[in-house]
């Protein structure tokens, strides 16, 4: 491993492995490592299959591949894998019809005589799959060099997360590549250099954001739970946590919704009122809240992250650092004014300078209009208590 010469991770006099080489190396992976390289292998076939435009606009789509490992060991027929044709096969590619959803099994040199498409149609598609396991064929040369996940990665990949959900700009990131980084630390398989270059801009992206404190139970909370923001882009991104009705409004007039501020001052008082005792109480008042007026408007996955962030946390600064960026910047507003009238109303016989300070500390990170806003309310609701 060379962990601590991060310049030279990646591909050593690499050339493509001979077909034998190839499945040598398949054979020696671990049970865990053969699962992501396979699954990445069938999200690779996918992708070119999308590319090209012929099968784009034929009635058929790729459903699975699966692979025998053992081949050409013959064992249990039923497990074994075979052509529509009845030939054995090693990589077995199910298609699908779009029309009829009828399954094809086959070869992938049988594309042109069981799905009915031309012959360069289906040379295009034999080339594609070579390119798949050409592509394939650097990850397993850097197992074969023994080379493991650059571990010292994953810590700052998971940081820079939770920066992003805390990112002033809406920064857009790729996904998918994240996501393969996680999958391939969970079973310590090596990555392609490509994506070790990818995922050096993706730390280095220029975020607006403060400090993290990594002993912070929301921080703590948020590792925990990572893989469902991983999995679910409504969880974090702006314009994914619209219901898809507005979302369709939008992609036409490319205008931004907003929640009125009523939105988010009921949603406040709801919780600083709602009973913390049970999960089960907590999802009742907020799935109410949620079926309620404006509270349609956004994805309902958004409001099971905030039961179970609120379950974990309470109503805290924690909770609102791991919840859906947008509904945090609206309840701020809301929580603050809270936590200020509770200082102001203790300490009202005291000095009221380090109450100031500590106020102007707080305020700094805002804009001056914000700040503006925000004193308005809290002398409103003053005035409210007088
Ligand atoms: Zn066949």
């Amino acid at each position: 491993m060379l962990d601590n010469d991060k310049e030279e991770y990646g591909l050593v006099e690499f050339r493509p492995l001979s077909n034998k080489e190839r499945w040598e190396t398949y054979a020696k992976l671990t049970t865990p490592q053969r699962a992501v390289i396979d699954a990445h292998r069938k999200y690779l076939v996918r992708s070119e299959f999308v590319k090209n435009t012929y099968l784009k606009a034929s009635d058929w789509y790729f459903v699975d591949l699966k692979i025998d490992a053992r081949y050409p060991e013959k064992y249990e027929t039923k497990y074994m894998l075979y052509c529509e044709c009845g030939r054995r096969l090693k990589y077995q590619y199910i298609i699908a019809s779009k029309k009829t959803g009828q399954e094809i099994k086959l070869g992938s040199q049988h594309f042109k005589d069981h799905l009915n498409i031309p012959q360069h149609v289906a040379n295009e598609i034999s080339a594609k799959i070579n390119n798949v396991d050409y592509a394939l064929d650097e990850l397993l040369w850097l197992k074969r060099k023994n080379q493991t996940f650059p571990s010292e990665l994953i810590e700052r990949v998971r940081k820079q997360l939770f920066n992003l959900n805390h990112n002033q700009k809406n920064q857009a990131f790729n996904l998918t590549l994240v996501q393969r980084i996680f999958a391939f630390a969970e079973v310590d398989m090596p990555i392609y250099t490509a994506d070790y270059q990818a995922i050096q801009q993706f730390l280095n992206l220029d975020l607006e954001v403060n400090s993290v404190d990594i002993q912070s139970k929301g921080y703590q909370y948020f590792q925990e739970n990572i893989t469902d923001y991983l999995t679910s882009q409504t969880l974090y991104q702006k314009t994914a946590l619209w219901v898809k009705q507005i979302q369709e409004r939008m992609s036409q007039t490319k205008e931004q919704p907003k929640m009125p501020k009523r939105y988010f001052e009921a949603f406040h008082y709801l919780l600083t009122k709602i009973e913390m005792q049970t999960i089960e109480k907590i999802k009742a008042e907020i799935d109410l809240f949620s079926l309620r007026g404006l509270g349609k408007w956004i994805q309902p996955e958004v409001y099971t992250q905030i039961s179970q962030a609120l379950y974990q946390l309470g109503y805290t600064e924690d909770f609102l650092n791991v919840i859906h960026p947008f509904i945090r910047e609206g309840l701020l507003e809301f929580f603050y004014v809270n936590q200020k009238n509770d200082i102001v109303n203790e300490e009202s016989e005291r000095d009221a300078s380090p109450i100031l300070n500590e106020m102007v500390t707080l305020l700094a990170p805002l804009s001056k209009k914000e700040q503006a806003t925000l004193l308005k309310e809290l002398l409103l609701k003053l005035k409210q208590r007088d």
